[in-house]
């Protein structure tokens, strides 16, 4: 077995080792194994016998039509499956693909179905591009037929030592693995800051995105080493490799373990600055984690991953049931439920506002904006986020705020859920804190209109950054140029944490900056006192902020807010951590 190695971004840290597995661009997970020289004609004999008993399928459900009373589009539909399947790009294609890779007929059929997907996507028509569904519909019958009659395929291990491979993973995709134990995951794609990578983190195992051709290049059930810090992954390693890797693995299992005592200490810089630290949760069940890790609050609720592997999205006493269970898991300790931030990479499947493709989605219909055009849904969730905070110390957080009509809209909208409440004799806390995301260089820039009008402030700097660059946080294409360290940023950094601070009104990051021990001297410098972050993070954070100093770290903070290049800042950040 040849041993390589490939390398991404690594967008969530630590070491796994374990077992290879393809999870394929269809919504069938498929297997990718090599077929030994004289099993190739059996394979494609195979891939054969499936396409012609989808045929019979597809003739049998002709028959049952004809005579019935059935609509007319329905043997319209099924005669456009038959040309597809029956079209060689999907009958005989993976053929020569098995015969040339010598691989399974699954994968060969995948690889062929992820081709037609792609060139259907390019074309211009509209009616035509939704063909594209068809094809995987066709291709999804064959696969079902050939999974159910397997050839040799490798034996399953332990999800712990399963490592996922994917083209592209999407949140939607990621949050469903809070309920496994996948041992780490790789992407050919993807940002250091896309949902994707956030919710990986959030997952506490090691990922590396934007690895180019992972996908291609490994195979089901090959060995790997995903090294999440050094977005580094190993295949096939020689056991030389693999006992240095073992020996990292279980130093940093001891440093996790020594960290846990600082579980109940107050985090405080050396010269006695408190520090407020919470975290960033997607759903419910990450309550446990956040206690675990001693946040003292949930500085962001994101409330849209709560809905997402579903159609539309969930009645009024739903959300109230799963905000009431964060308030009341929190025990009196804040919990800051974001409003939706649907749209851009998180969509929710039956909701006629984000069913068009938008040609810009992170500049289109977001977040607060899809929220205010569609009123019903807003009001839904803020009587629902109302109702909840009779249970805890509940705040509302709105996201991608750009103007103070937004803001005066959000509001108005807010009394309207409150007066409904009060109509109906609900209880709730109706000295319940509005505050605003700083995400937008426009809201930094006018931030009068936000300090005079909210209760408190939290910075995105996951899409301040990707707004003030105009670089998209989950295209791997242009990952180089997301940078946290630009001038532009920090100074933007520091212009928000000021103006906030001589207005008295809080202000917190719960961008994943929040959360990056290397930055932490760097956001204390700046003035921040309130850092919210994926509960994994929290422990490391607090071991920087009790092994900080406002007064020393002084002259390098004013030093970086006028350097003028990202690497002068790296290199200024670099002699701060090691005062
Ligand atoms: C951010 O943009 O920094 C943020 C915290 O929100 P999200 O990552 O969910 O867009
Ligand atoms: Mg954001």
């Amino acid at each position: 077995m040849v041993s390589f190695a490939l390398s991404g971004v690594g967008v969530s840290g630590g070491i796994a080792i374990g077992r290879a597995q393809l999870v394929s661009h269809a919504t069938i997970e498929v297997s990718h194994y090599t077929i030994p020289v004289g099993k190739v004609d059996t394979e494609i004999a195979r891939f054969s016998n499936a396409v012609k008993e989808v045929q019979k399928e597809l003739e049998g459900l002709h028959l049952a039509l004809t005579g019935g009373d059935v609509p007319g589009e329905f043997g319209a539909f099924l005669d456009v499956h038959w040309m597809i399947l029956t079209d060689p790009t999907l009958s005989e294609a993976p053929k020569r693909l098995i015969a040339e890779q010598r691989c399974n007929a699954e994968w060969a059929l995948t690889q062929q179905l992820s081709v037609l997907v792609e060139q259907f996507e390019q074309i211009e028509d509209p009616y035509l591009r939704e063909r594209k569904a068809d094809i995987v519909q066709v291709g999804e019958r064959v696969l079902k037929r050939l999974m159910g009659k397997p050839g040799s395929l490798p034996a399953a291990v332990a999800e712990e030592q399963t490592i996922l491979v994917a083209h592209d993973l999407s949140p939607a995709d990621v949050i469903q693995f809070k309920h496994h134990h996948y041992g780490a995951f790789l992407t050919d794609v993807g940002g250091v800051t896309s949902h994707t990578a956030i919710v990986a983190r959030s997952l506490n195992v090691p990922a590396v995105v934007a690895t180019h051709n992972a996908r291609q290049l490994i195979r089901d059930s090959e060995m790997l080493i995903v090294d999440g810090n050094a977005g580094v992954v190993i295949i096939n390693p020689d056991r030389a490799v693999l006992s240095e890797y073992r020996l990292k693995q279980s130093q940093i299992e001891l440093e996790r373990q020594k960290l846990k005592r600082l579980r109940t200490k107050p985090a405080e810089t050396i010269d006695g600055v408190r520090i407020e630290l919470h975290a960033n949760i997607e759903l419910p069940e990450d309550v446990a984690q956040t206690l675990e890790n001693g946040a003292s609050g949930v500085g962001l609720f994101r409330s849209e991953f709560l809905f997402l592997n579903r159609v539309g999205l969930p009645t009024e006493d739903e959300q109230f049931e799963a905000y009431r269970a964060v308030a009341e898991g929190m025990h009196g300790h804040p919990v800051t439920i974001r409003t939706f931030d649907l749209g851009a990479d998180k969509n929710v499947q039956g909701l006629d506002g984000l069913a068009r493709v938008a040609p810009n989605p992170a500049l289109g219909l977001r977040a607060v904006r899809f929220c205010l055009a569609e009123p019903r849904l807003f009001l839904t969730q803020l009587r629902a986020i109302l109702r909840a905070s009779h249970y805890g110390k509940v705040r509302i957080l709105i996201p991608m705020l750009a103007s103070s009509s937004e803001i005066e809209q959000t509001l108005f909208m807010i009394e309207q859920a409150k007066e409904s409440l009060r109509e109906q004799g609900v209880p709730f806390d109706s000295g319940v804190e509005v505050g605003g995301m700083i995400e937008i260089p426009a809201a930094v820039i006018a931030m009068d209109a936000f300090v005079t009008k909210l209760d408190f402030l939290s910075i995105g700097t996951n899409d301040l950054i990707q707004y003030t660059l105009a670089v998209d946080r989950a295209d791997e294409a242009v990952a180089h140029l997301y940078d946290p360290l630009h001038p532009a940023v920090i100074r933007l950094l520091a212009m928000a944490i000021g103006t906030a601070a001589k207005a008295e009104t809080p202000i917190a990051v719960c961008g994943e900056m929040a959360g990056e021990v290397q930055l932490t001297r760097l956001l204390l410098g700046l003035g921040l006192r309130n850092f919210s972050m994926h509960p994994a993070q929290l422990l490391a954070v607090k071991q920087r902020v009790l092994t900080s100093g406002m007064t020393a770290s002084k002259h390098f903070v004013d030093r970086i807010r006028r350097a003028d290049s990202p690497d002068k800042i790296a290199a200024l950040v670099d002699k701060l951590n090691a005062l």
